[in-house]
């Protein structure tokens, strides 16, 4: 059976492209080594190979089912949950004070990947809690964090994320749940939410909802909107159990994948009893949700990837085994099939899917790694370089895997011709799946917005300088070679490309920001190609210092890497040219379509 990844490349961009292991240099990860750090990787991979990835069809085809009033699932979800809790995996990043593993973030999303891989209907569950024990701890008061952080860091307790509403999916300002002050300090919760993910089951002791709601005659829109902790059953302050809370499941959303995790429409104080505490300062909910939801992004980003990367392994495998047809230049019709890896069209595929999840998870290792710099790194600058950095990336580490991991999952279909669509084989689970990633967390056309309308050009353009500077550094290092020299030329022309369409949009976002903007998503695509073609480029750079090493059996790997990076180059980053043309000429083909004509 294929494996979740290749491990070969999960060490390879840990410590050969990131140099993970200088991070133990500094004093918050100086008890850990290069070992330990295997040794997380060695338990998440077995773990994620035994307790997870064999229910990973069953979750699917026998979805959460909401009976007599109970949702219920089939049993082999919460055993793996056990396992993952008691082996730290919740913790895993958090100080040894609070019982975790102080790991860097990025070891923390290398090791949760498996689990993705294995997995993602079940992973979801953790990554929710991991997510809201975070806000928590970062937002929260001591006593929060006694009655709430402590049972979710020890997997006794779960947590969502309660945004979206009815009436108000993308568009956050429009939420209407309230939260009215109560004498006592509390708060009186009142709405309705869907697709609250994770939002009602009976895997944990209880369940801590994070809700965002506006307190009555707070300021209007986004700057109205405040952060509460709504339990589905209260916690008495010695952090045992009370009565339950006045959050209802009203119904099970069903869905095209992701079918393991609960989907639910939950209705807060329908009988005017659902008590919720208020999570830093009012007014500033959205704030602490988008501290989440940075992280969550990235571990998006991650899950699309790692989707894309399950797919790519069964269909290389499937690939190597499945014979059909024969050379095009072999007219024998007794001669033997050949495996269909033999033939051009196939190994497009398969390289495609190659240059698409590896570069994918290049680039959320990468910034997982950024998160750590802003917290580690050296001095206040480094720091604030590294956050700057991350802001600017993280729209793309979200919707770049979400787009072409998801065309990854595409190819594997095709590669596995009519079996790829049936569900004897696990291709079309991957594509299904992965399709959900560029809606959730943002969807592709709204972190466009974010990426384009803010983050290119906040600071007068300071996080595009740096990025550049960075691509700058990289093709420096990469010009003497002359395996690389080419593709230093063409990533530079992409940067001259990215940097006249940004002098030319600039003055209309300023001026005429809906015709700027109307083709945002364009504009993503193009920096994200960019931003990949560069991430392959420092790739490239290791695998060229790997093969030098002279390693023999490494150099199989080593070369796959380039002629992905090649691929990336020949077949991609041209694409960028056309898009760059149509943003800078100011395209409003979109704009000027009146609804009524369609
Ligand atoms: C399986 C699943 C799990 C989810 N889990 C959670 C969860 O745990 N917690 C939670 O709070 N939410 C969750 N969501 C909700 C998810 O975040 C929303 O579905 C998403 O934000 C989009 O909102 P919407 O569905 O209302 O679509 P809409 O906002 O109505 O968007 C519809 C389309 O219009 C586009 N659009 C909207 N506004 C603009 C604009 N201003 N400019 C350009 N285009 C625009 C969008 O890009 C999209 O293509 C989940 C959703 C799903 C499907």
């Amino acid at each position: 059976m294929a494996g979740i990844v290749n491990r070969r490349d999960l060490e390879f961009q840990l410590f050969e492209v990131l140099d993970t292991e200088s991070l133990t240099s500094r004093p918050r990860y100086a008890e850990h080594s290069r070992e330990t750090f295997r040794a997380v990787l060695d338990t998440a991979e077995a773990m994620a190979g035994e307790k997870f990835a064999p229910h990973n069809r069953k979750a699917d085809e026998h979805e959460p089912r909401f009976e007599n009033g109970r949702v219920s699932m089939i049993p082999e979800v919460g055993e793996a949950l056990k396992a993952f809790s008691a082996a730290g995996f919740i913790a895993a990043g958090h100080d040894f004070e609070r019982g975790g593993m102080q790991l860097p973030v990025v070891m923390t999303q290398a090791g949760f990947s498996l689990f993705t891989g294995a997995n993602v209907g079940t992973a979801a569950y953790p990554f929710l809690t991991i997510a809201n024990a975070n806000v928590i701890e970062r937002f929260g008061t001591a006593a929060q964090h006694r009655k709430y952080l402590e049972p979710l860091l020890a997997g006794r307790f779960f947590g969502t994320m309660a945004l979206t509403e009815p009436q108000a999916g993308s568009s956050l300002s429009d939420i209407t749940t309230s939260a009215t002050p109560n004498a006592d300090g509390g708060y009186s919760i009142s709405g309705n939410k869907i697709f609250i993910s994770a939002g009602d089951h009976e895997l944990s002791e209880n369940i801590i909802h994070l809700v965002l709601a506006k307190i009555p005659g707070g300021p209007p829109g986004v700057k109205g909107i405040s952060l509460f902790i709504v339990p589905k059953f209260r916690v008495n302050d010695d952090g045992t159990l009370g009565a339950k809370n006045d959050v209802t499941l009203t119904g099970l959303i069903h869905k095209m994948g992701y079918r393991g995790t609960t989907s639910t429409m939950l209705a807060f104080g329908e009988q005017g009893r659902c008590i919720g505490e208020l999570v830093g300062e009012p007014h500033k909910g959205l704030g602490y949700m988008f501290h989440m939801m940075n992280e969550a992004r990235i571990g998006v980003g991650m899950g699309a990837v790692m989707l894309g990367y399950r797919g790519y392994l069964v269909s290389l495998a499937y690939a190597q085994e499945r014979p059909q047809g024969r050379a095009p230049t072999n007219k024998n019709p007794a001669a033997p099939q050949v495996p269909i890896i033999e033939h051009a069209d196939v190994r497009r595929m398969l390289l495609a899917q190659k240059a698409y999840v590896e570069g994918g998870y290049a680039l959320c290792l990468y910034c997982a790694r950024l998160v750590d710099e802003t917290r580690v790194g050296a001095g206040e600058s480094a720091k604030r370089d590294a956050g700057l950095l991350l802001d600017l990336l993280t729209p793309v580490a979200k919707s770049w895997p979400s787009q072409w991991c998801l065309e990854a999952n595409n190819l594997a279909i095709q590669i596995h011709g009519g079996y790829g669509y049936t569900r004897e084989y696990p291709v079309e689970q991957f594509y299904r799946d992965n399709r959900l990633n560029p809606i959730h967390e943002g969807t592709h056309g709204i972190q466009a917005l974010d990426l384009l309308g803010r983050k290119a050009v906040m600071d007068n353009g300071a996080a595009i300088k740096l990025f550049a500077a960075e691509v700058r550094k990289t093709i420096a290092e990469a010009q003497p070679d002359p395996v690389l020299a080419s593709h230093c030329t063409e990533l530079g022309a992409a940067l001259g490309d990215l940097a006249a369409t940004l002098q030319a949009l600039g003055p209309v976002l300023a001026t005429q920001p809906t015709l700027a903007l109307a083709n945002a998503s364009v504009f993503l695509e193009a920096f994200g190609h960019s931003v990949l073609a560069w991430i392959w480029l420092r790739q490239a750079l290791a695998a060229q210092r790997g093969l030098q090493q002279g390693i023999a059996v490494d150099a199989a790997f080593y070369r796959g890497k380039l002629a992905a990076c090649r691929w990336f180059y020949r077949w991609e980053l041209p694409k960028t040219r056309q898009w760059h043309e149509l943003l800078r000429s100011l395209d409003d083909t979109t704009l000027t379509m009146p609804p009524e004509c369609f």
